[in-house]
């Protein structure tokens, strides 16, 4: 069997005194799509933040690849094959969408590879490669969740980490971006991917945890999970 290409035991991260993820242990094995579930402050955001190296670990080991990459610097581990598309996107308003793209190859050693990547994003996201000229800042919510994921896809990673896509976005954009997500799978990219929307998640993913109060509370197989009434329980926090 191959080793996960992310493996995280016991994972801690702490905000001063306050505590953002307790205990976090997971697998994103190679080629799969894992999804992490929780409600709103379970840890989502700060549990992929910590592998992205954006939050310190203050406990346990993330190790991408074969490697410990906790504690590098986040500059350090996107050049590893990890890129973040975050919650909030953090475009740049005033650029293009091309342009936004093209600072996301930034990391990218064989700078030739660029054109072939940014033909895949466009393929992968059409309505991108018909906004290429149009600034970042006048796109719907749904086009700008596109080009952060683009941008995210820019650097080639071993391991795309996914924040809240889905997240603000009317059903039918959703439901697009989730066919680009099955498209990237079927290519044999894997991905970590952040939800709420239990169902949209499930249907995409391999595997899934859920997340609660900063732990690791349930996981299984997606289609497993979809009919366990303890994920809809603890998601929602019912006793
Ligand atoms: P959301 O969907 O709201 O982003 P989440 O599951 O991603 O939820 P986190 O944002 O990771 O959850 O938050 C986990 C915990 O850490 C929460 O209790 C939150 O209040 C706390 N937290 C997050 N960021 C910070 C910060 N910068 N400073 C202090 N506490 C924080």
């Amino acid at each position: 069997m191959t080793s996960p290409l992310l493996k995280i035991d016991h994972l801690e991260v702490r905000y001063g005194d306050l505590i953002g993820v307790a205990d976090v242990s997971l697998e994103v094995p190679r080629g799969s799509v894992v999804a992490l579930l929780g409600s709103n402050g379970a840890g989502k955001t700060t549990t992929l933040n910590a592998i992205a190296g954006i939050v310190p670990v203050s406990r346990g080991s993330v190790v991408f690849d074969g490697e410990n990459i906790a504690g590098q610097p986040a500059y350090a581990i996107v050049r590893k094959g990890l890129a973040l598309s975050p919650e909030g996107w953090r475009l740049f308003a005033q650029q293009s969408v091309e342009n936004n793209l093209l600072l996301g190859a930034t990391p990218l050693a064989d700078r030739a590879r660029v054109p072939r990547l940014l033909d895949r994003v466009y393929t992968v996201f059409p309505r991108l490669a018909e906004r290429r000229a149009q600034r970042a800042g006048t796109m719907s919510g749904g086009e700008r969740q596109m080009l952060a994921v683009g941008r995210a896809l820019m650097s080639e990673p071993k391991l795309l980490l996914l924040d809240e896509p889905s997240l603000g976005l009317a059903p039918a954009i959703v439901d697009t971006m989730y066919d680009s997500f099955a498209a990237l799978h079927k290519e044999g990219q894997t991905i970590l991917l952040a939800e709420q929307s239990v169902d949209v998640a499930l249907e995409a993913a391999d595997h899934a945890y859920v997340l609660q109060v900063g732990r690791t509370v349930l996981e299984g197989p997606a289609k497993v999970m979809a009919d366990n009434p303890d994920v809809q329980r603890v998601y929602l926090g019912v006793e």
